[in-house]
């Protein structure tokens, strides 16, 4: 996206990007299960900019010039029709990433980019007259008038050596599900229940929506958005920390036991673990009756106060020891890098060098999952490449 900005802005100027890899844009073939959840669905820019735990402050500036908006215009006008499903996502029509490599590509080709791949960059170095020495580990070594550093997250905060006069805010997994190995809902893997609020214990984290119970946790979008959100403070907890969830968010405790008191006149004659109530899966309800200690063949008339009230505690609070997390489909996601504060908010010119330029997942920006993370990658890429040929 820098590239063909900058080749579309600076028409005289000369682009190569160096990659590492045999093929350019990899983690767009994979993204989005080979399908490239290009972006979210536009929305004002206020709502928008809430779905990045870190980086909303640069965001809020950078959206005004390259929104979502932008992007699905980016697209069509290069043939490339973007669609949005229900919960926001879009994906090219075509359902594959390749539309959206190829689309790349074509356009690189036509604005005689130079891609040379199998090329890592090992070190650059810099000075006010020549420019920049980008040099490369076979021992060659590059000149540019500027430079733009967009490697992507690395996992591991040795990887920024290479860059390290800037500071750098320590990588962790911004994408994961949550463990909890003596969750007697384990056996239920598979069932997912539409809208839960799931908080996590001694924070300010919380987040509604579907949740699904897994072999070893929990997962969902609820638990992967609360996973990006607490990203820094879980894993300082090390991944261990009590998750709470309400099975039925839009009641109290107080409403969740007045009605089940209420079921006690209201279908006295009813098995209470064979019916279900507040929507919520059978198989689950039938797990919380055994878990609170309603006997098998029980009836509403027959059940205690007791036995109520422990319903009425799992059903809006029930409480899950997490210890350790997974990661998500392969997606490894990482908050932290290139710190913001060394960088000029306008431009992305880094203030400790000028001349070089930063985007994408190497800065300390990250989004929940949903295509805010593409975005971000192509707001900052177009930012970049309107501004590196000045
Ligand atoms: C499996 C998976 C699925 C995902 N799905 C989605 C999704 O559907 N929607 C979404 O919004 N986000 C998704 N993400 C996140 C998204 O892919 C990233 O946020 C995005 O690719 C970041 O773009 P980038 O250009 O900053 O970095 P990257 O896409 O990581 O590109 C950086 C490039 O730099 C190259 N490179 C690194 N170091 C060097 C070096 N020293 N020399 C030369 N080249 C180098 C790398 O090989 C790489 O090609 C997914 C991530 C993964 C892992």
């Amino acid at each position: 996206m820098a590239a063909i900005t900058a080749a579309e802005t600076f028409s005289d100027a000369s682009i190569t990007i160096l990659e590492k890899n045999k093929t350019v844009l990899n983690k767009v073939r994979i993204s989005g299960g080979g399908r490239c959840n290009v972006t979210h669905k536009p929305s004002d820019l206020r709502f928008f900019i809430k779905n990045y735990p870190r980086g909303e402050k640069l965001l809020r500036k950078l959206l005004h010039n390259f929104d979502a908006q932008a992007t699905v215009d980016w697209f069509e006008k290069r043939g490339v029709s973007l669609k949005t499903e229900v919960d926001g996502r879009m994906f090219p029509v075509s359902d594959s990433s390749h539309t959206i490599i190829e689309c790349f590509l074509k356009t690189a080709r036509k604005l005689n980019i130079n891609i040379r791949t199998s090329t890592v960059v090992k070190s650059y170095s810099s000075n006010s007259e020549n420019g920049f020495s980008v040099n490369l580990d076979n021992g060659e070594s590059l000149q540019a008038d500027k430079l733009l550093i967009a490697t992507g997250g690395y996992p591991k905060l040795s990887s920024f050596d290479w860059i390290s006069e800037h500071d750098i805010v320590t990588p962790q997994p911004s994408l994961f599900t949550f463990n909890t190995p003596n969750n007697y809902l384990l056996p239920l893997a598979g069932v997912s229940v539409q809208d839960v609020l799931v908080k996590i214990n001694g924070t300010k984290y919380e987040w509604r929506g579907p949740l699904l119970i897994t072999h070893w946790g929990f997962s969902g979008p609820a638990v992967l958005k609360l996973s990006a959100w607490g990203a820094r403070d879980l894993a300082e907890k090390t991944y261990q920390f009590i998750c709470k969830i309400n099975w039925v968010p839009d009641l109290n405790e107080q409403q969740v036991r007045e009605f089940l008191i209420g079921e006690k006149t209201k279908t006295p004659k009813q098995l209470i673990t064979s019916h279900a109530k507040f929507g919520i899966p059978s198989r689950l309800w039938k797990a919380f009756a055994d878990q609170a200690e309603v006997s098998e063949g029980s009836i509403w008339s027959e059940v205690s106060h007791k036995i109520l009230n422990r319903m009425t505690e799992l059903l809006t609070n029930s409480q899950f020891e997490v210890n350790g997390k997974t990661t998500f489909k392969e997606e490894f996601v990482t908050c932290g890098g290139v710190s913001l504060s060394d960088i000029n908010y306008e431009t992305l010119e880094s203030l400790k060098t000028p001349g070089l330029f930063f985007a994408g997942e190497v800065l300390d920006v990250d989004g929940i999952t949903g295509g805010f993370n593409f975005q971000n990658a192509w707001t900052t890429g177009y930012v970049v490449g309107k501004e590196i040929g000045k």
